[in-house]
């Protein structure tokens, strides 16, 4: 598969939508400008790729709406060397968004096929997180914890603990949570025991899944 002009030009077409929703910070408008999102999909759909929506990746997951990337991506404030753990790596194109800008970046998928699938892809495309991790995100990555910033890109019933206890003294976690729909929820850490939570719009996530044993 080809990265084209065409490609290019709809992409543009692609950051000028997502910035009239509403983004509004610059290198996240790049990140969608530059990264090819065509390569994320099966060739057979390349031009369902430059539309704002979601799309089935495999596995019953999708990738998700550049919107939605966009606007959790602008929430976490990544900053150049961030240490970065996103839960459901996916189609790996949040991870490229992150890596775009720079972070460090730990991602954990619990889907084995798609696990293999995106780390084959990404060996391919010289995309290098530190860890791709096949596991459930539910837990966090204590051993590398604490992070600046933890995004998860699944719908969560409640905010799993383990992860609001990985975030640095001042690190963000951008997290969907409810069950038929989710609310944006961005938790700061304010200090060891003080978290500061607020709410922003509703989006529809495919749900975070815990692994009961
Ligand atoms: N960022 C991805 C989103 C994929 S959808 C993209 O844009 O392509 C959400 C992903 O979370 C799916 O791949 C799903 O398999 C994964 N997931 C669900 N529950 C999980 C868990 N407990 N731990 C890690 N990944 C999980």
């Amino acid at each position: 598969m080809k990265d084209t002009l065409k490609h290019r030009g709809m992409r543009k077409n692609l950051a000028e939508i997502v910035a009239a929703k509403g983004v509004t910070d610059k290198k996240v408008l790049e990140a969608i400008k530059t990264i090819p999102r065509h390569l994320f999909l099966d060739s057979s759909f390349e031009d369902h790729a430059y539309q704002d929506k979601a799309f089935p990746i495999g596995a019953d997951q999708t990738i998700s709406q550049p919107y939605t990337v966009a606007f959790q991506t602008e929430l976490l404030e990544v900053k150049p060397g961030a240490k970065i753990l996103e839960i459901g790596t996916g189609s790996g194109y949040q991870t490229a968004v992150l890596l775009h800008l720079r972070a460090k970046v730990y991602t954990i998928e619990r889907q084995l096929e798609l696990f293999k699938t995106t780390r084959f892809f990404f060996n391919k495309m010289h995309y290098r997180p530190k860890k791709m991790i096949f596991g459930d995100g539910y837990k966090g990555l204590p051993e590398e914890a604490p992070f600046d910033g933890i995004i998860v890109t699944a719908g969560a019933p409640d905010v799993p603990r383990p992860l609001l206890s990985q975030l640095k003294v001042g690190g963000r976690l951008v997290i969907p949570i409810g069950v038929n729909e989710q609310i944006m929820t961005l938790f700061v850490r304010k200090s060891e025991k003080e978290f500061e939570k607020k709410e922003f719009g509703s989006f529809r996530f495919v749900p975070l899944l815990e692994d009961k044993n």
